[in-house]
């Protein structure tokens, strides 16, 4: 790590509480091997708090933080500016500080998917595809996917209403009804094969990684491909059973590595060789104990 000196920048995570997170990790490597006079820590802050500290942060002047579970939304009302995507999608995973102070929202978690699909060969690009889930992660994504041009896009959720308002407001961004809405058991309406389904609930994760969003072998059948968001266990239910049908499947890890690429690139002003970026997510891999 770089020497920490009186210019030693200071970027981190805000939320609460924070558990175990590998963003230090990606950050701290990233400076190290650029050479670049920044660290990375955790910032958990109380929720009356959040305003102080950003504040106290521009006041600091910390080129920005990233932003997790529970205040994607909750800083919105703090930042000077937001990027149009962010502001689209009304999520905010990336405070850049801006020359005249104050920060600028961005969300990074859309377009750290997007590359993370791209290199794996699963380009939505007039694509059918199924989003499992609702939430702030499954929002951000159905704007992603109505913005790379999905053929089409059938969101489905536990609370129905959920899906149909998410469905409601990127029709309304694509000027035409691309997206549907479904409950998960519709999940036996989709006709045809060649999705490519995204994985984007809770359901799997570290600690209680024996349990799968929809658990019918027949789903998997209709796939082309499947991406989890969720990173750890390294293999879910979910992509045990794409695999276990002939069908490519990926987890979030790449997802979680490019979000903190681009984060990184936007505090910096710099550009992240692939090489690099490819060591950091190997470096991922070992804390985590995970293959590829
Ligand atoms: P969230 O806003 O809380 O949304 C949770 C989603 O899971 C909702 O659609 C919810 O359905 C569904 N769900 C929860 N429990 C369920 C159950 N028992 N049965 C059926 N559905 C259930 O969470 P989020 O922030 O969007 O995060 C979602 C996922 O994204 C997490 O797995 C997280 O690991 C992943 N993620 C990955 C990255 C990455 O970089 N790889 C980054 C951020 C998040 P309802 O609407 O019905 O409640």
């Amino acid at each position: 790590m770089h020497e920490i000196d009186s210019h030693t920048a200071v970027c981190g995570l805000l939320g609460y509480p924070i558990g175990h997170s590998v963003s230090p990790a990606i950050h701290n490597t990233l400076s190290e091997r650029l050479g670049i006079n920044m660290v990375y820590v955790p910032l958990a802050v109380e929720e009356d708090k959040l305003g102080t500290v950003i504040v106290g942060a521009d006041g600091w002047k910390f080129p920005g933080m990233n932003v997790t579970i529970p205040y994607k939304e909750k800083v919105i009302p703090f930042c000077s500016e937001l990027d149009p995507f962010a502001e689209k999608i009304g999520a905010v995973n990336t405070l850049v500080r801006q020359e005249a102070g104050g920060y600028k929202g961005y969300n990074t978690d859309a377009p750290g998917l997007y590359r993370a699909l791209k290199e794996e060969g699963m380009d939505p690009l007039d694509k059918e595809v199924i989003l499992l889930g609702a939430g702030g992660v499954a929002k951000a994504i159905a704007v992603l996917m109505v913005e790379k041009g999905a053929k089409r896009v059938y969101i489905l959720n536990r609370t129905v209403e959920k899906a149909e308002s998410l469905a409601a407001e990127c029709n309304r961004i694509a000027g035409r009804d691309l997206v549907i809405p479904m409950a998960l058991s519709d999940y036996k309406e989709l006709t045809g094969s060649g999705y490519l389904a995204i994985q984007a609930t809770n359901i799997g994760m570290f600690p209680k990684e024996d349990a799968v969003v929809i658990d019918d072998d027949a789903f998997y059948e209709k796939l082309d491909a499947g991406f989890d968001t969720i990173y750890n266990p390294a293999e879910t239910v979910f992509m045990k059973k794409c695999r276990a049908r002939g069908k490519k499947a990926v987890n979030g890890l790449k997802m979680l590595l490019y979000q903190g690429v681009i984060a990184y690139e936007l505090w910096n002003n710099v550009s992240v060789p692939d090489e690099l970026a490819d060591q950091v997510y190997e470096k991922l891999c070992g804390i985590l104990g995970t293959g590829k």
